[in-house]
């Protein structure tokens, strides 16, 4: 009884791992097979060779079932799969035209002889909006091929961050070809890509309002409101205009020597008399009550205090060279219910 049982279960052995090297071998030629087939299809019969489910087979219930389609070496399976986090694109291969700057240009003449807009002038060189890097004779600009930004890449900054940034679609941006942006669109710090369209953004300070200062210089009460003439006059004597304005550069610069006295072009009350950090330096902003605001800047000395009402004429303080200035001038900005414009279209003459 004992030797015909484990002689039985011997035999039963025998046939299970015949079964099991019978299975195997069926599954490596089925394999090798599918490839032969995957190679020979397009990709879309091949994908859905991959995605069809493993074929049932019937085998006795004592033989453990194995998965046909189990893992099978060829070539192929060598291969590295090609994933977002080991994909290496092109970085951006720019070519912009370089353009010295000559004596008399001014930042609409300029873009005007590339055929671009004087935005972009910003948008290829962003230090231009600082007031200290006047646009010098000899200085070297950066034109942009087409009207838009050179965005540094920023670690972090994603395709959608620099979207919502400027205001610009994705596909705008993968869309300008030397940006070299392909799926799945790796951005590289230290790399500059161009978003098209966009327009650099430029800081714009916003003076205190009327109703914060009214009544400060007065003790008790609040000082009646002081309506200005509505007409401009120049705040220095010098018409030695070192920078006009721009969308980069928000009023006009006038240079003359230090010290020279600064006058209010029209009559209204100082909203700001000190240090400015934003680069004015020492200013003084006067609000005439009518919707403008006029800014001296780069003084050297301020004769007025917040609150203090002024007349057309009156002298305000004397000129300087401080924040960011690169010689003495005044810095002269106008601006009409908060937006700035140009000084020259209410003084004349520039
Ligand atoms: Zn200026």
């Amino acid at each position: 009884m004992q030797n015909e049982t484990s002689t039985r279960q011997r035999a039963a052995g025998y046939i299970a791992l015949v079964l099991v090297t019978g299975l195997i071998a069926l599954g490596w030629r089925f394999g090798v097979a599918r490839d032969v087939v995957r190679a020979n299809e397009s990709p879309a019969a091949a994908a859905s060779v991959i995605g069809e489910p493993a074929p049932v087979v019937a085998v006795d219930a004592a033989v453990p079932v194995l998965p046909v389609n189990v893992p099978v070496i060829v070539d192929a399976a060598l291969s590295p799969d090609l994933v977002a986090n080991t994909f290496v694109g092109r970085k951006p291969e720019h070519a912009f035209q370089i353009y010295r700057v000559e004596r008399g240009d001014t930042p609409n003449g300029i873009a005007d002889k590339f055929g671009i807009k004087a935005t972009t002038l910003l948008g290829g060189n962003p230090l231009l909006s600082q007031e200290s890097s006047l646009l010098q004779t000899g200085v070297d600009l950066v034109i942009l091929p087409i009207d838009g930004v050179l965005h540094d890449v920023q670690p972090g900054d994603t395709l959608e961050s620099i979207s919502a940034q400027y205001s610009v679609p994705v596909e705008t941006i993968t869309g300008y070809g030397p940006n070299n942006l392909e799926f799945p669109y790796r951005l590289y710090p230290e790399t500059q890509i161009l978003i098209p369209g966009a327009v650099r953004d430029v800081f714009v300070w916003t003076p205190p309002s009327l109703e914060s200062v009214r009544g400060r210089s007065t003790g008790s009460g609040v000082a009646p409101l002081i309506v200005g003439t509505g007409t401009f006059i120049y705040p220095v004597g010098s018409r030695n205009f070192t920078q006009y304005f721009w969308y980069g550069h928000p009023g006009i610069d006038i240079a003359l020597a230090e010290g020279s006295t600064v006058v209010a072009s029209d009559t209204g009350t100082v909203t700001f008399a000190g240090w400015n950090i934003y680069g004015y330096g020492n200013l003084i902003v006067i609000n005439h009550g009518n919707g403008y605001e006029t800014f001296y800047a780069h003084l050297n000395g301020i004769n007025v205090v917040p609150g203090q009402i002024v007349y057309q004429g009156n002298a305000i303080g004397s000129t300087g060279n401080t924040g960011n200035s690169s010689g003495p001038h005044v810095h002269f900005e106008v601006r009409i219910n908060g937006a700035q414009d140009d000084p020259c279209w209410y003084v004349g003459g520039c």
